[in-house]
């Protein structure tokens, strides 16, 4: 496949199955967040801005040379925050309109107040939304946002989003060394948002030095320089897993990973 192509697998992902990845910015790595451990690396354009930047056409015609009738499911993630991208809608509608498949949005929830975006989002069938720490200090140094990007405004417009979507809402709370000891914090936050399911995320690919779009993705080893994260243990995540799910009574998925792919 094209190697600048703003589609690219499928590849396997435990959740969803075979995951045809739609990448609308592939010209940068972009994002309102700068998470530590971002498979990315730094990201290279940090904002809040919606902006064109790679055309509905291009995406349409590179889906339409890829193997999409072997995906289960079709994602919208790649080099950042999805819902960045001006045309999502649009290219949520295209697909739509060209294959049978249904359409997953991984996002992190830093534009879900905009009207506009939570129109795009309509089209889809899923919404995934990150939510990793539980106090506004972790936040900031775990997510690492944009200037005036706070936690509780995310919480606040996810639950709003919830309120108001009527297709399938996931949370991913990713779980790292600097905020694993918080993770009961996030019970009220769950509480209130009322989600569908609740991933149990730990890294699995290393933090690379610099972006390179061959990072979007991969589930295989990586050859590029990067520095090793620390997965959670079973233990951990067993832990995590049942006390989430016995304090909200949501569906907690969680399933264990024995390292971190080098
Ligand atoms: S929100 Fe996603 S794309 Fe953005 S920095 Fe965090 S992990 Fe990377």
């Amino acid at each position: 496949m094209d190697k600048s192509s703003a589609v690219y697998g499928p590849v396997t992902s435990w959740r969803v199955g075979r995951s045809l990845g739609i990448d609308l910015l592939c010209i940068n790595s972009i994002c309102s967040f700068n998470c530590t451990y971002c498979q990315l690396g730094f990201i290279q354009l940090r904002t809040l801005r919606r902006g064109l930047f790679v055309s509905t056409e291009k995406v349409l015609d590179d889906l339409k040379k890829s193997d999409w009738q072997s995906a289960d499911i079709i994602t919208f993630s790649g080099s950042g925050e999805p819902t960045l991208a001006l045309n999502l809608g649009e290219v949520i509608q295209g697909v739509r309109a060209l294959t049978d498949k249904p359409i997953l949005v991984l996002t992190n929830g830093s534009l879900l107040d905009q009207p506009e975006v939570e129109r795009d989002l309509q089209g889809a069938d899923r919404v995934y939304v990150k939510l990793d720490a539980a106090t506004e200090r972790t936040f900031q140094l775990v997510n690492r946002p944009v200037k005036g990007l706070t936690l509780k405004k995310i919480v606040d417009s996810t639950a709003e989003f919830r309120r108001r979507h009527s297709g399938y809402l996931g949370i991913q709370c990713m779980f790292l060394r600097n905020n694993l000891k918080e993770f009961e914090g996030l019970i009220p936050l769950l509480n209130r948002i009322r989600p569908d399911e609740v991933q149990i995320n730990s890294p699995t690919r290393p933090y690379p030095q610099s972006w390179i779009l061959s990072s979007r993705g991969s589930h295989d080893g990586v050859d590029y320089p990067a520095k090793p994260l620390k997965p959670l243990s079973q233990k951990e995540g067993d832990l995590i897993a049942q006390t989430l799910r016995e304090a909200t009574g949501l569906k907690i998925v969680w399933r264990a990973r024995t390292r971190v792919k080098k």
